[in-house]
């Protein structure tokens, strides 16, 4: 049985009025790990007990880390989630409240990412990559599964851009719904942009730095696997600034009152301000709100007052 929910299918009138067509969301922010990431994540960890793993462990202090953290409780099998201490107190928090250990080691995700590759190997544990993986892809194309299954064709989707593994499954679920035509537009934000940049250049590039505050969508090398799939497919990589981000996760919560990272905030962004992409479709728009635990209204409010516009 998969470990991840079936999420709600929604139309939303309050996008509708900016977009000027039809838009419906997949809410994978009401996934018990508050993002699509139980999906992939799910799927991983199952196959990884599966073939004998004793142990998961992952070195996400995000919402993979999370992820990972329900998947074990699920199957009964313990986690640690070795993460880097730039990782807030309250997502650790989440993640043991999960049921899992967590262990803090390094200054960045790297000096995380290394402790964990030989806790595992130590502890006969499986390390599950946040999103370079093709069982990550496969679980995460059950969504589009869920669309295909309501009979809604889309006239384009809309989905954010970390490290690709989303997309991947995005892309991975039209085809196995025979949508390979419909447009996926592919948003990121600036200072985020290493989707943009490998699919300009048609491979991987490494950003020398990031500097949004959509910390979720900074990966600073996209998966190769997105590049190649995104070439087979219509995908157009659209960039918006982080203080539209912020800005959408703000009147989305007031229209649909559930509160979503700026990730998030950035592909409802481009409905929200009426982005050509979105205005011309000939029929719905489905965006996947894929939601993130890293956010309270505190923050959002913070967030909104350092990207406001001076005056
Ligand atoms: C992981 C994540 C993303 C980015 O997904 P990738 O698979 O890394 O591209 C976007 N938003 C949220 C909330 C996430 O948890």
């Amino acid at each position: 049985m998969p470990l991840h929910h079936a999420t709600p299918l929604l139309p939303s009138t309050a996008l509708e009025a900016c977009a000027g067509v039809p838009v419906w969301l997949k809410l994978e922010s009401s996934q018990p790990s508050a993002s699509f990431k139980l999906r992939g994540m799910g799927l991983a960890a199952e196959r990884a007990v599966a073939r004998g793993a004793t142990q998961l462990v992952s070195s996400s202090g995000g919402n993979a880390g999370y992820a990972v953290a329900w998947a074990g409780r699920s199957l009964g099998v313990p986690v640690t989630v070795v993460v880097p201490r730039s990782t807030g107190a309250r997502m650790r928090g989440l993640i043991a409240a999960a049921g899992a250990e967590v262990r803090v080691h390094g200054a960045v995700w790297d000096e995380a990412h290394q402790a964990a590759i030989a806790l595992a190997e130590e502890a006969g544990g499986a390390l599950l990559h946040p999103f370079d993986h093709p069982d990550i892809w496969e679980g995460h194309a059950s969504l589009m599964a869920e669309v295909a299954e309501a009979g809604l064709r889309p006239a384009r989707v809309v989905v954010a851009v970390g490290g690709g593994g989303l997309l991947c499954g995005v892309l991975q679920g039209l085809e196995a719904a025979g949508w390979s035509d419909v447009p996926v537009l592919a948003v990121e934000t600036e200072g985020a942009a290493s989707f943009a940049a490998a699919h300009a250049a048609g491979e991987p590039v490494t950003l020398s730095e990031l500097t949004s505050l959509a910390l979720t969508l900074g990966a600073r090398r996209v998966c190769e696997g997105v590049v190649s799939h995104a070439r087979q497919l219509d995908v157009r990589s659209v960039v918006v600034t982080d203080a539209a981000a912020v800005r959408a996760c703000d009147r989305f919560l007031d229209d649909h009152r559930v509160l979503v990272e700026p990730s998030c905030g950035a592909a409802l962004s481009v409905v929200y301000d009426g982005h050509p992409q979105v205005t011309e479709a000939e029929g719905p728009v489905l965006v996947i709100v894929c939601g993130g635990a890293a956010v309270t209204r505190a923050q959002l409010a913070g967030w909104l007052e350092q990207t406001a516009e001076p005056r």
